[in-house]
């Protein structure tokens, strides 16, 4: 199918993008990779009077890495992040993350800041965001907010951002002595997963201290799982494995869809936890 008629424009600062989705009062859709939003214009879920494209935006595509975070610009590729040298080595999650999204023609269009106001709840990068305790930096014409990454996300393919703002970047923390790991299980390689876990533990004297946890697939957001990061604190990841598995598919409420039964993605999500302690465990050794 064709999309159907809209006006394109192509700013070139952000200052012009900002009056623009103000003028538009929520008739404009922002124009980043393209490779959600081309779709639902060809299938005519989405009907926007203005398209702004903001890949000619100046400023909005830089890495900062810093001793306490890693910065991404909105409209950074995920081909970008997942081969850039510093974020490999200042949080390598988030370029291992990456490569499991979709393949590498889609990656090398898909920005960071399309993925997360697409929102989708099996998307990987929004489910890392929120682990990791990302911040989300939002513009509008009467001003800038930053929000946390678990207050982001709303419900399936829904925000916190209004019409009017833009996200221009995301600030990805580095905590001292933490290590995560991302995995997934899905049909294919490159498909979206049936259910995904983003986990970082810190190890001290060989008992976790600390742990963050939020899962793909198995919730309407990507969810945080507080339970999971309860049952490891205080203990060896070796004697806390089988009660971390077990809380964390006690706590979601995944769906159950063609692709699966909640039971099914339950066990999906207590493997990954299997999975990804066992790496965890590997790497403090
Ligand atoms: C075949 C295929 C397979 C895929 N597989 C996966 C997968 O396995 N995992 C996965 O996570 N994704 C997957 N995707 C989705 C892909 O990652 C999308 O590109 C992503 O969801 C949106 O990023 P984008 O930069 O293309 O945004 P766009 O498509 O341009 O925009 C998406 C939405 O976000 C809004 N938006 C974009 N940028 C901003 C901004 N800076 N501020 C405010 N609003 C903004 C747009 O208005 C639109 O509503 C797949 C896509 C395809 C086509």
């Amino acid at each position: 199918m064709k999309p159907p008629p809209f006006d394109y424009v192509a700013p070139t600062s952000v200052e012009e993008v900002l009056d623009l989705l103000s003028d538009a009062q929520d008739g404009a859709s922002v124009l980043a990779g393209g490779q959600s939003l081309m779709p639902l214009l060809n299938m005519r879920f989405a009907r926007p009077e203005l398209i702004i494209d903001i890949n000619r935006v100046d400023g909005l595509d830089g890495i900062v890495v810093s001793d306490d975070a890693v910065s991404v610009g909105a409209t950074v590729r995920l081909a970008t992040i997942e081969s850039h040298p510093e974020i490999a080595s200042a949080l390598p999650v988030l370029a291992s993350a990456t490569t499991f999204v979709a393949h590498p023609q889609i990656r090398a269009r898909t920005t960071i800041g399309g993925t997360l106001s697409h929102a989708d709840p099996s998307a990987e990068l929004p489910t890392v965001a929120v682990a990791l305790n990302a911040t989300i930096n939002l513009r509008s014409k009467t001003g800038s907010r930053s929000l946390s990454a678990e207050e982001f996300f709303e419900s399936t393919f829904t925000t916190l951002k209004e019409p009017d703002e833009l996200l221009v970047s995301v600030d990805f923390p580095r905590e001292p002595g933490m290590s995560f790991v991302y995995d997934e299980i899905s049909r294919r390689q490159g498909d979206f997963p049936f259910a995904g876990l983003c986990l970082g533990v810190s190890v001290r004297d060989g008992v976790v201290a600390n742990a963050r946890a939020a899962a793909a697939g198995v919730s309407e957001i990507p969810q945080r799982l507080p339970a999971l990061e309860a049952a490891l604190v205080g203990r060896t990841i070796a004697e806390a494995t089988e009660d971390a598995a077990n809380a964390a598919a006690d706590e979601v409420n995944p769906p159950t869809d063609i692709h699966g039964t909640a039971a099914y993605r339950r066990g999906l999500l207590r493997s990954l936890v299997r999975r990804n302690l066992s790496a965890l465990d590997q790497e403090q050794k």
